[in-house]
C-alpha cells in the first residue's frame, strides 16, 4: 500500500517500528499509529519499567494528496517497577519538536519553503494546510540571522518600502560582493542609522573591509569613510551612465519640444531617439519602407538624419559615447590618464545639459578610478549584485503584497539569500511581533483548540 509506505516515511518511521497502523480518510486524512514497546528504562532510576495503558498525542503531518493529516498516536504510558520510585513517563517523542503538534517533517518543508522567495506566507499556509500566523511563528522561531561577520567587499544599496523605519523610506541593503550573497538589511539608509550601525562592530573587524561599491549617495561614502578606514570606495559606474543619460535625454526633449508636431526635426527626435540610446540597434539592417517620409530606410539612414537635426544634440551624443567608450574599456592602468582626457572634454564643450553631470563626476573622481580594479574573479567593482538581490527583494515585497514586519523581513530574506545560514527546528516558539498593534480578539475553531502548537496539556496522571 503506497500510501501507508509514503506515510511512514514522512514520519522517520522503519516498518519494523509498527505495531499498529490504521488509516481512515474523513474531512482529512487520520492515522492511528502505536509503535512497538522498546520497554525502556526508567529514567530516574535506571530499573525496569512497565507499560501502563496509552494516552493519545495527536500532531499534523505532511499533507497526503493535498489534504490535511493528523497522525493519533496511542503513546504508551510507562511506571517504574522499584516500589521506592515509582516514576510515571511516557513513550519517547520521535515525531515532534518538545510537545508542538506539527511533526519534524512538516516543520522541515515549511522551513524549506521559507527559503524560496517566490511563495508568500499564505502560499506556504496553503501548500502545507497550516495557518499564516502558525507559518509566521515558525519563520520567527526557526530563522535565526544574527549580525554576519562583514565581509572584504561590501556592496550598499537602497531598497523602497514601508517597513522603513525612522522617517525614512529607504531600506538600506548589503551584500558580500565576493562572496554573492546578502549578509544584512537595515530598516534605514540614513547616515545616522549607517554610522551606529558599523560603530556597533569591532574595530578588527571593519579594518579588514577592502572595498565598498554604491551608487551615488554621498552618506554611503561619508559612513565608509568613517567607519570603514582601510575600504577603497567604489562608484558604480552604471548609475553614472544612468545620469548621463538622464541629461542627455533631458536636452534631447527640450530640442524635440522647439520643433512642431508634424516636422521631420520631431519625428526623428520623437520616434527614433533610441538609435541614440542603445546599441541593440544594427544600424546597417535591410532598408524597410518609412511611412513618414515615404521611402525606403535604415536605421543607418535615419541615425545619420537624427545627428543633423541639431549641433549641440550631436555634441551632446559624442560626449555621451566618449564616456560610455572609456566606462567600458578603461582598465585600472589606465583610466586615471583617460578620466582626466574625458573630464577635460567634457569642460571644453561646455554643454549647459551636462553642468551637473560634470560636477558629480568630479565629486565621485576617485571613487569611479577605483571601480576599475579588478580585486576578485576578474570583475570590475559594481553594485551589479546589489541590484540584482533588490530585485529578488522587491519582487518578494510586491507578491506578498506588501510586507510590514521588518524583522520577520529582514531574517527570512537573509536566510533566503545567504549559502552559510540554515534553519534550526525547535520547540522553543516565539514571535516577532511588531510595535503598537494591538490583537484582536480571535475564536478558536474546533481544529485548532485540537492542535495548537501550545504545551501538551494533558496532565500526567497514574
Ligand atoms: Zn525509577
Amino acid at each position: 500500500m503506497p500510501i501507508k509506505d509514503y506515510i511512514i516515511s514522512t514520519l522517520n518511521l522503519e516498518p519494523d517500528d509498527i505495531e499498529t497502523f490504521d488509516v481512515v480518510r474523513k474531512d482529512a486524512f487520520y492515522t492511528h499509529l502505536t509503535v512497538k514497546d522498546h520497554h525502556p528504562c526508567c529514567p530516574v532510576c535506571g530499573a525496569p519499567a512497565k507499560s501502563k495503558g496509552f494516552i493519545d498525542f495527536t500532531f499534523q503531518t505532511m499533507p497526503v494528496n493535498s489534504f490535511t493529516h493528523y497522525v493519533i498516536w496511542h503513546r504508551r504510558r510507562y511506571i517504574c517497577k522499584d516500589p521506592d520510585c515509582h516514576y510515571a513517563f511516557r513513550e519517547d517523542n520521535r515525531f515532534t519538536p518538545g510537545s508542538l503538534h506539527s511533526s519534524y517533517s512538516l516543520m522541515t518543508q515549511i522551513a524549506k519553503d521559507l527559503h524560496n522567495l517566490h511563495f508568500t506566507y499564505k502560499d506556504i499556509a496553503l501548500k502545507n494546510n497550516v495557518s499564516m500566523t502558525r507559518i509566521e511563528v515558525y519563520a520567527d522561531s526557526f530563522l535565526n540571522v544574527p549580525r554576519l561577520h562583514l565581509p572584504d567587499n561590501i556592496g550598499i544599496d537602497e531598497l523602497c518600502s514601508d517597513m522603513a523605519k525612522y522617517g525614512n523610506a529607504y531600506l538600506c541593503v548589503m551584500v558580500d560582493n565576493n562572496g554573492r550573497d546578502l549578509f544584512e538589511i537595515l530598516p534605514s539608509r540614513t547616515k545616522h542609522e549607517l554610522l551606529n550601525y558599523f560603530e556597533k562592530i569591532p574595530a578588527e573587524e571593519r579594518n579588514k573591509v577592502k572595498y565598498v561599491t554604491m551608487d551615488l549617495w554621498d552618506p554611503y561614502r561619508d559612513v565608509a569613510r568613517r567607519r570603514l578606514p582601510n575600504c577603497l570606495v567604489c562608484a558604480d559606474g552604471f548609475h553614472v551612465i544612468e545620469e548621463l543619460s538622464r541629461c542627455f535625454s533631458r536636452l534631447r526633449v527640450d530640442i524635440m519640444n522647439q520643433y512642431d508636431h508634424g516636422t521631420s526635426n520631431y519625428y526623428l527626435l520623437k520616434t527614433w531617439h533610441g538609435l541614440l540610446e542603445t546599441d541593440k540597434y544594427n544600424l546597417d539592417n535591410e532598408p524597410r519602407y518609412n511611412g513618414f517620409y515615404k521611402t525606403k530606410l535604415n536605421y543607418r539612414d535615419l541615425y545619420e538624419m537624427i545627428l543633423k537635426v541639431n549641433p549641440d544634440l550631436t555634441k551632446a551624443y559624442e560626449l555621451k559615447e566618449m564616456y560610455r567608450d572609456f566606462n567600458k574599456n578603461a582598465t585600472a592602468e589606465n583610466c586615471s590618464k583617460w578620466f582626466d582626457q574625458v573630464i577635460d572634454t567634457f569642460l571644453e564643450a561646455d554643454l549647459p545639459c551636462y553642468r551637473t553631470f560634470i560636477a558629480t563626476i568630479q565629486n565621485w573622481h576617485q571613487e569611479i578610478l577605483n571601480s576599475f580594479q579588478r580585486p576578485y574573479d576578474d570583475r570590475k567593482e559594481s553594485n551589479a549584485l546589489a541590484e540584482n538581490i533588490n530585485g529578488s527583494l522587491r519582487e518578494a515585497i510586491t507578491v506578498s503584497r506588501g510586507l510590514s514586519n521588518f524583522d520577520r523581513f529582514r531574517a527570512r530574506s537573509i536566510y533566503s539569500l545567504n549559502k552559510h545560514l540554515t534553519y534550526s527546528i525547535t520547540d522553543n516558539l516565539k514571535s516577532r511581533k511588531r510595535e503598537g498593534k494591538e490583537r484582536g480578539q480571535y475564536t478558536k475553531t474546533a481544529i485548532d483548540s485540537k492542535i495548537t502548537d501550545t504545551d501538551d496539556t494533558e496532565p500526567l496522571k497514574d
